[in-house]
């Protein structure tokens, strides 16, 4: 069958890549069926396996590898990039993410001749600066608009985007989109940050022990006004960004469009687990997730026995660092004119979403 459309996911196991690989190969999705190829560094996880699309295991920072796997799919029309390599400063960052997107771009680019549109996925750091900076620039207006002057720091987001603009000048008609979500909801256990899954599992952990499910971060997270942005609704606008004319090399926001406070969250993420006792201690001293699940493992492991989860190992589905970060302070708003102005209009509501991820994620055992 010849395919009009054809997508390479790379991060297709990832939070975003999970949901574009399911949403792709639809009839009814806008310019579909598409044709999918799916590239993750790992072999391919069971959780996966009935996702249609060609999983190509290969790792994007190997320039051989990516060049000979990548290069040969010359019939690629569309790339989405929905990945990042995690290392401990920025300038490492910078390094490792823009070597991994340069290789990509370098296999498909020339070897692609009907290779149409690149999806950039970044995020709300663009505005904020890297982890290092996470609360020093909180006095820049917000709602973010797009077209916020950079920071003068590094940052690997633009280091992504100059690749990109130096790409696609070397190939005529070529066009691009930028897209940044704020805190991503899905389900991926392969995700660096995976919110909802980090609390499902911490909210597990706490009804397996009889413990309260008590709020880990500061007194302005609970109470903030908060943002999160579906997986789901992240990878309808990036399609929307490939079909539709007004979405052409332009960066975009991108979130649910509504408001949630993580105390009113907190009891729907408690009610998911049956959980009766939660809350927030405004008087005690902030006791971090990451301190409060050490040495959790083996509960970790008793509660996939009981249950009979896909086995798994806290440390690999967990990273409670992240929601340690983001329960730091403030929440951070982007706003979403610019994409509705364009005719995106996609939104949901958040409380919905994130019990729509829970529910999946305890349909494919991975949390009780
Ligand atoms: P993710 O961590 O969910 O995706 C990881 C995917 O990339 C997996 O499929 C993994 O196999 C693949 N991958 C990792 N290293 C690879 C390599 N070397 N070679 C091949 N594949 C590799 O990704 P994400 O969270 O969607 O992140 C994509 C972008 O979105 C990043 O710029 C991130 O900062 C941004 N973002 C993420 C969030 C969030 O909450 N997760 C929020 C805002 C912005």
């Amino acid at each position: 069958k010849n395919f009009e459309n054809v997508a390479l996911i790379v991060g297709v196991t990832g939070i975003v890549g999970t949901s574009l690989g399911e949403i792709l190969p639809h009839a009814d999705t806008p310019g579909g069926p598409w044709k999918v190829y799916g590239v993750a560094r790992r072999p391919r996880p069971s959780w996966n396996a009935d996702c249609p699309v060609e999983y190509i295991q290969c790792d994007v920072t190997k320039k051989e590898d990516t060049r000979a796997k990548l290069g040969a799919l010359t019939d690629v029309t569309h790339i989405f990039y929905v990945t990042w390599a995690s290392r401990s400063t920025e300038k490492e960052n910078v390094e490792v993410n823009g070597l991994m997107f340069r290789n990509v771009l370098e296999a498909v680019v020339p070897n692609a001749p009907n290779l149409r549109h690149i999806c950039l996925q970044t995020g709300t750091k663009h505005y904020i600066g890297p982890f290092e900076l996470f609360f020093e620039n909180q006095d820049r207006e917000q709602p973010y608009p797009e077209d916020l002057p950079r920071l003068n720091v590094p940052n690997f987001y633009y280091t992504q985007e100059d690749i990109m603009f130096e790409m696609v000048k070397k190939k005529e008609g070529l066009t691009w989109s930028v897209h940044r979500p704020d805190i991503i909801f899905g389900f991926s256990p392969n995700s660096v940050m995976n919110i909802i899954g980090a609390l499902a599992i911490y909210a597990a952990i706490c009804k397996h022990e009889g413990a309260p499910f008590m709020f880990p971060g500061t007194k302005e997270a609970w109470n903030c006004y908060a943002i999160g942005s579906d997986a789901a609704l992240i990878a309808e606008h990036e399609i929307w960004a490939c079909v539709d004319p007004n979405a052409k090399n332009e960066a975009f926001n991108i979130h649910n469009g509504d408001f949630f406070k993580w105390k009113h969250m907190w009891k729907v993420i408690a009610d998911q687990f049956g959980i009766k006792e939660y809350g927030f201690d405004e008087k005690a001293e902030r006791v971090t997730l990451v301190e409060r699940m050490k040495g959790k493992g083996p509960v970790w492991d008793e509660i996939v026995k009981k249950h009979n989860l896909l086995p798994s190992k806290l440390e690999d589905v967990a990273g409670f660092w992240f929601p340690d970060v983001i329960f730091g302070g403030d929440a951070f708003v982007s706003s979403m004119n610019k994409s509705k102005e364009h005719g995106f209009v996609g939104f949901r509501n958040s409380k919905n979403s994130v019990k729509t991820w829970i529910d999946r994620m305890k349909a494919y055992k991975l949390v009780p």
